[in-house]
This record gives C-alpha cells, sequence and structure tokens, in this order.
C-alpha cells in the first residue's frame, strides 16, 4: 500500500495551490461573502483552462482519459482551502449534475452540457429536496404529468435549491409515478430561473451566502419530451449513483478546509506571544492541534480510500459516508477550536474563521444529515 501522491497527482496539486493563493486570497473571497454575491464566472472558467473541472467528465467532451476521483479529492482539498462554499458551486457541476448527465443523460443532453461544463463555463444546480422530502428524498412529491403529445407539465415546490436562479442548466426530481422509488423521473431544464412559471426565493442561510440557495415553486411549467434525463422512473437510480459522489466529494471539501484552519492556527500561536511565551509553546495548545491535525488526517485517508472504492467499484456508499460523515464533523470541530485558539482575532471577520464556522454547519445537514450518514453505515455493516 502506498499512500504517496503520483507526480501528476502531486502537479495537480502544486497547479491547484498555485491558482488559490493567486486567484483566491482571503480578502477576496471574504469580499464576496460580505456582499452575499456569487464569485464571478471567470474564477471557474479559469479553473476549465486547467484543466480542472474534467475529473469525472469523459475524453470526448473534453474531460480526462478515465475517472480519477483521487485526482479530484487532490484538487478539490486545495480549492475548499479558500472557501468550502466555491467547491459546492464547483461540485455541482463537476461532480454531481455534469456526471449525472454523462453517465445517463441522452446524446444531445451530452452535447449540450458536457463540454461547457468541461470549461468550467456553466453553474448546474440539482433540484430534489422539497419542503415535505429532506432526509427522506424519495418522498417527493413534484409532479410531472404526461401530456397526450409526450410532453410533461410540472406542478410542486422545492426548497434549498443551490443557485437555483442564476444556474445555466438544473437537474430537477420529480415524480411521474406513484411508486415510491420507479415513479421518480429526473429533467434537464435550461436556464431555469428564466422559465416561465418557475419563480425563485432566496432563503437567508447561516453560511455559504456566495452559493445562494432558492425556494422554488413550479406552478405548471411545460417540459419537452426530450428533457427527460436516461428514462422516465429511473430517476432515483441516477440520483444514488450521484450522492454517491456528493458525500465523497464532501470528504474531500472538508478535509481541505479544516487543513486550511490548522495550518492558519499554527501560523498564529507560533508567533503569538502571552504570558512571555508563544501560545504554541503552552501544552493545552499544543494538545488541541495535535487533535486537531489527526481528525483531518483521518478525514483525508477516509476520503482518498472512498475516491479509490469510487474508482475501482463505482459505488461505495459505506466509503464515502464514512468520509463524509469523518469530514464534516472535523471540519465543525476544527472551526470551532480553531476560533477559539485564535482569540478575538479569531472572531473578526478578517481571520476568515466566521465564514469557516458558518458554512461548516451546512456539510452536518446537506447532502445527507449526519445521522443519515450513520443509517447508511449501520446498513453497510449489516444491521
Ligand atoms: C444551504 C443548503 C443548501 C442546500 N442545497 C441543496 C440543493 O442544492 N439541492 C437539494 O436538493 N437540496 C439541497 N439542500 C437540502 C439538504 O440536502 C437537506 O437540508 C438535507 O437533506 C436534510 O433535509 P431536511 O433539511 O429536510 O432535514 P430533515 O429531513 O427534516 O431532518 C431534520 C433532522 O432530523 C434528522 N433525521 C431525519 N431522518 C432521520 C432518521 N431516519 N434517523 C435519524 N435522524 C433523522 C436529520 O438528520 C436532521 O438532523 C440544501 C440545504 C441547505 C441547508
Amino acid at each position: 500500500m502506498d499512500f504517496r501522491l503520483s507526480p501528476a497527482h502531486q502537479m495537480i496539486r502544486d497547479t491547484a495551490r498555485r491558482f488559490v493563493d493567486k486567484e483566491l486570497p482571503r480578502e477576496r473571497v471574504l469580499e464576496w461573502v460580505r456582499n452575499r454575491v456569487e464569485p464571478p464566472r471567470e474564477v471557474f472558467r479559469k479553473l476549465g483552462e486547467l484543466g480542472l473541472y474534467g475529473f469525472l467528465i469523459p475524453a470526448e467532451y473534453g474531460g480526462g482519459d478515465e475517472a480519477d476521483p483521487v485526482g479530484l479529492a487532490v484538487f478539490v482539498e486545495q480549492l475548499a482551502r479558500a472557501s468550502s462554499a466555491l467547491a459546492t458551486i464547483y461540485g455541482r457541476a463537476a461532480v454531481i449534475c455534469g456526471p449525472l448527465v454523462a453517465a445517463f443523460g441522452t446524446a444531445a443532453q451530452k452535447d449540450l452540457v458536457l463540454p461547457r461544463v468541461a470549461r468550467g463555463e456553466v453553474v448546474l444546480s440539482l433540484a430534489l429536496t422539497e419542503p415535505d422530502a429532506g432526509s427522506d428524498a424519495a418522498s417527493i412529491q413534484t409532479r410531472a404529468e404526461r401530456q397526450v403529445d409526450g410532453s410533461y407539465l410540472v406542478r410542486g415546490a422545492k426548497t434549498f435549491i443551490t443557485q437555483a436562479e442564476s444556474a445555466d442548466f438544473q437537474v430537477l426530481a420529480a415524480r411521474t409515478e406513484a411508486d415510491r422509488y420507479r415513479g421518480i423521473t429526473l429533467f434537464l431544464l435550461e436556464r431555469p430561473g428564466a422559465i416561465p412559471n418557475v419563480e425563485c426565493r432566496r432563503i437567508d442561510t447561516l453560511g455559504l451566502s456566495i452559493a445562494p440557495t432558492y425556494g422554488v415553486s413550479y406552478s405548471g411549467v411545460a417540459l419537452a419530451a426530450d428533457s427527460v434525463i436516461g428514462s422516465a422512473g429511473e430517476g432515483w437510480k441516477y440520483l444514488l449513483h450521484g450522492l454517491d459522489m456528493e458525500r465523497f466529494y464532501h470528504g474531500a471539501i472538508t478535509t481541505g478546509a479544516s487543513q486550511a484552519i490548522v495550518d492558519e492556527v499554527v501560523t498564529y500561536v507560533k508567533q503569538r506571544v502571552q504570558f512571555g511565551q508563544p501560545l504554541g509553546k503552552l501544552q493545552a495548545v499544543r494538545h488541541k492541534l495535535a487533535d486537531m491535525q489527526t481528525s483531518v488526517d483521518a478525514a483525508r485517508l477516509l476520503t482518498y480510500r472512498a475516491a479509490h472504492a469510487l474508482q475501482l467499484q463505482g459505488s461505495a456508499p459505506r466509503e464515502a459516508s464514512m468520509a463524509k460523515l469523518v469530514g464534516a464533523e472535523t471540519y465543525m470541530r476544527v472551526a470551532h477550536d480553531g476560533l477559539q485558539l485564535l482569540g478575538g482575532y479569531g472572531y473578526s471577520v478578517e481571520s476568515g474563521l466566521p465564514m469557516h464556522f458558518a458554512d461548516a454547519k451546512l456539510f452536518e445537514i446537506g447532502g445527507g444529515a449526519m445521522e443519515i450518514q450513520r443509517n447508511i453505515i449501520a446498513k453497510a455493516m449489516g444491521l
């Protein structure tokens, strides 16, 4: 077993680190957070130019020669050093919705979406959660009724749909039959925020303000027959594939963001002198940081194991859920303890810790809450 990164993955890490240092300094990211605005599209286009959008996109559409979840984790760890919210924006296109279209979409849908994903040009959103269907996602009630001409009419409501308004494409989950699992169909909507009878209402949230989230209503939205992704009734199966990838991916985001906090705190406690010595010489501080780094390493190892499992098997619910569970809880704890170790400075917005503190909580809820990850792991244990 070799834990070292391959030369190709080392190159990805170094390229990503240089990009983050140059293009995403903390002041720039905090300006977006302060103004609650999405990052400019040019940031993502530059990532596309560097070939950093293609880890899960097939080569014929501009992606890599083969799926590379390990490379993706290496890259995202660096991106999330700047902002975990920014990494979630990237992930909706490059990790969840793009690969879902690549795996199950029609030829026309792939031609329309995938080259633009690979170039980092487009924002994609996933519309699954509803006011009465969160953790129990298979209970969605938004209906897509088939019309005599084969088209569909959609009625219902979604909630917490990230970037629903600005997205270029939306993957929408709707019910086409009563059957709990086999009645769910996925649709591809172009420019959903501009479609008649689609209304988006921004929801104010604790963190993730640069990746705004919306309540969305669909009051009689006409969708052409060819907007169905893959086959009608197969949507739940397709979603499971995407959610596995999202969970592993959350492991990578939370590992990278947690490492950024630890690095920041280590630098700080080496130079901050109180009671005649640097804080980093106090045993209580040293032990706290040792625990923080150990948790981050554990999250990283679980994330890389999930990446390997996904590469080999395509599906890895147990490994992906463990990576997300440990990663998200580590991020929350490290943000809490890191803020404490920076004292008053940690409480100031400019330290970046309040942003992490607020963003970290999302990863214990979104993409399947911690309790749901534990349920998945327990099920895989035969319980
Ligand atoms: C900022 C943000 C962005 C989001 N973006 C998107 C998006 O882009 N697209 C999208 O579709 N969704 C999105 N979501 C929704 C997110 O995936 C859900 O919030 C999440 O799945 C939890 O669902 P819920 O909020 O309805 O909580 P609930 O399901 O109501 O759960 C509430 C609490 O009960 C616990 N619980 C529920 N069931 C069980 C159980 N069986 N055993 C033990 N405990 C349980 C949960 O773990 C949780 O702690 C987003 C959410 C947020 C906050």
